[in-house]
Formats: C-alpha cells, sequence, structure tokens
C-alpha cells in the first residue's frame, strides 16, 4: 500500500514508512482488534453461498498442499475509517498472513467501498508483484463482481492467482534440480 501520510509505497516487510514514520501500528486505534479469523475463508460480510465458500476453501487448500504457502480471503461489509487498500495490508500484518517469511497473499472484498484488494507478501512478489495482482483482480473478478457474481468472482481471481503462484513455484523446483544434477 502507499504511505497514508506521505504516499510513498510501502512493503508488507518493512511496515514502516522510511520517509516519514508512518508505521502499521498506528492504524490499531482506528481498526481496533482484527476480526477473528474463520479458517481459510472468512465471510464476515455473508456474501458466499454454502457451497461457493466450500468450492473457494478447497481451491486454496490445494494451494497450500501444492506450495507450502497460505492464501487467504476475506469479505468485510466495510473497511471504514481507512481505505481497503490500507486494511488489507494491516490484517495481512495482523493476521501474520504466510508466517514468519511473508509467505502469503490475502484478497479482501470490501461491500460498501464496492472494492477488491490483495496484499502480496513480500516473499512471493517475484512470482506476482501487487500491481500484476491487481490485474487479474480486475479482469478475473471485477467483472462477476459487477454482476452480484461474489462466489464465482472470488473463485476464478483467487484461482488465477493461485495458478501463477504454483507455477512459480513449480518452476523453482526445477531450477533446484537442475542445480544438483
Ligand atoms: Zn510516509
Amino acid at each position: 500500500m502507499h504511505c497514508p501520510k506521505c504516499a510513498i509505497d510501502l512493503n508488507d516487510d518493512v511496515p514502516r514508512c522510511p520517509q516519514c514514520g508512518f508505521t502499521i501500528d498506528d492504524l490499531d486505534p482506528v481498526l481496533g482488534p482484527p476480526p477473528e479469523r474463520a479458517g481459510l475463508v472468512t465471510d464476515l460480510a455473508g456474501v458466499l453461498t454454502e457451497a461457493g465458500r466450500e468450492r473457494l476453501t478447497g481451491r486454496l487448500r490445494e494451494f497450500a498442499e501444492r506450495t507450502g504457502d497460505e492464501f487467504l480471503v476475506v469479505t468485510r461489509e466495510t473497511t471504514e475509517p481507512r481505505l481497503p487498500s490500507e486494511y488489507v495490508f494491516w490484517l495481512f500484518d495482523r493476521w501474520r498472513v504466510g508466517g514468519e517469511g511473508h509467505t502469503g497473499l490475502l484478497v479482501l472484498l470490501a461491500m460498501k467501498e464496492r472494492r477488491i484488494e490483495v496484499e502480496v507478501g513480500f516473499a512471493l512478489e517475484h512470482f506476482v508483484t501487487d500491481a500484476a495482482a491487481c490485474e487479474i483482480l480486475q479482469g478475473h473478478a471485477v467483472p462477476f463482481l459487477k454482476k452480484g457474481a461474489f462466489d464465482d468472482g472470488l473463485f476464478h481471481s483467487v484461482n488465477v492467482l493461485a495458478l501463477v503462484v504454483e507455477d512459480g513455484r513449480r518452476q523453482e523446483q526445477e531450477a533446484e534440480k537442475e542445480g544438483k544434477a
């Protein structure tokens, strides 16, 4: 995300702005305690059908098995009083998505703001940058979300993001094998 004070680009590796000293802790007083995680999909806004949640959870579980990385989805009625892009950055940190190594992704759907956002852990950014991930959401989530098809919008965009990272991990493993041979 961008620093809310000076707009410099912040990385989840260093949740403190090198320019103005803003830290992610500054968001705690306004955002309060983070919501409780409900497994891989935390549907706080209640927009997914039971079948949709199961299909999405299954894909996220598959991703974890293939890569060893963590991919979570959260929906919220609103992220007020902050922007969805700030909220997802903050929640990624507070939930420690991907653990110490930041090998994780978090997709956020904010209903009132009509925004879908993604935070990609810095350890996965060489597979998919935040910018590339946002483009995937634009192409594979937004057309469905506009029609109110939340199950499909989340599933298809998450699936494409997962495929990109899975492919990157596979190539990495192959390169490692070749290096050893
Ligand atoms: Zn700053």
